[in-house]
Formats: C-alpha cells, sequence, structure tokens
C-alpha cells in the first residue's frame, strides 16, 4: 500500500554558501522524490528560535538559532511514499562523522553544526514545519 507524505528539508547555510544547492535537488530528485514547494531565503534569528524550540534547553541552541539564520537557507516541500523516513535515511546522521556511505551528510556535511540539511523527523512535525515555512 502506498503512504504518500510530505516532508520539511533545508538546504542549511554551509551548503547554499558552497553552490550545492542544485546538487543536492538532484539528489532528492534523483531518489524519488518531488520538490512541490520551494524557495530560497534568509530568516531572522527570532524565527530559527521558533523553528528549532525543541531544543531550547540544548546547550547548542543559540549557536544553531545564529548559524540557521546567518545566511541564505533553501526551504522545500519533499513528497514521496513513506518521505518522512526515507528523507531522514537519505540524509543520514546528524553527525557528518557518523553518517552512511551515501548519505548527504557523509558527502557534504563539514560537522555536527554544519551538517548541510534539515529533515522533518517525523510525520506530525513535518506539518507543523511545512505550515511555518509555507503558511497559505
Ligand atoms: N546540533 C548541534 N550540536 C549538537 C547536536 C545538534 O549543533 O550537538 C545541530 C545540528 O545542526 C542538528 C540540529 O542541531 O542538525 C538539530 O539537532 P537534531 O538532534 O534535531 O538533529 P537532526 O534532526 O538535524 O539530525
Ligand atoms: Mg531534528
Amino acid at each position: 500500500m502506498s503512504n504518500i507524505e510530505q516532508t520539511l528539508s533545508i538546504i542549511k547555510p554551509d551548503a547554499v554558501e558552497r553552490n550545492l544547492e542544485n546538487e543536492i535537488k538532484e539528489i532528492f530528485k534523483n531518489n524519488g522524490f518531488s520538490i512541490v514547494k520551494e524557495k530560497k531565503i534568509q530568516i531572522e534569528k527570532s524565527e530559527a528560535e521558533i523553528f528549532y524550540k525543541v531544543h531550547e534547553t540544548k546547550p547548542f541552541f543559540n549557536e544553531l538559532c545564529a548559524y540557521l539564520s546567518s545566511g541564505p537557507i533553501v526551504v522545500m516541500v519533499l513528497e514521496k511514499d513513506n518521505a518522512v523516513l526515507r528523507n531522514r535515511e537519505l540524509m543520514g546522521a546528524t553527525n557528518p562523522k557518523d553518517a552512511e556511505e551515501g548519505t548527504i551528510r557523509k558527502k557534504y556535511g563539514i560537522s555536527i553544526d554544519k551538517n548541510s540539511v534539515h529533515g522533518s523527523d517525523s510525520v506530525d512535525n513535518a506539518k507543523i514545519e511545512i505550515n511555518f515555512f509555507f503558511k497559505d
């Protein structure tokens, strides 16, 4: 049975800065994802703080929000069968050092903070995150 889902993906500032936007989009398309919405934006730190609210008690929260708002990002809605999980698999582990061969973070990630891409971690969070960036 098919289970078409949508998930939120972000190409983070370190990857946009290195002009990896098109390469990373090709990887998504080659892996069967449709990019149904996309925009290139730069967000305020205050917006990053809302987006990453689940991490507000973590020691890396301040740097994380400063980083996500430090330069242009590409925000996309990806669609595919089981998109949330499939995207997490394609992204690889949070720390690029732990990411498997063939994953986006293994290929492009610089460090645990500059790990090139974001992806929603559950269907519920995907809905919240898509709504955050693409309110109709
Ligand atoms: N992060 C960090 N230091 C850490 C853990 C996470 O800078 O020790 C950053 C990293 O950019 C990560 C983001 O915080 O992508 C969100 O963390 P999460 O645990 O949700 O990882 P993800 O879902 O992105 O794999
Ligand atoms: Mg996460």
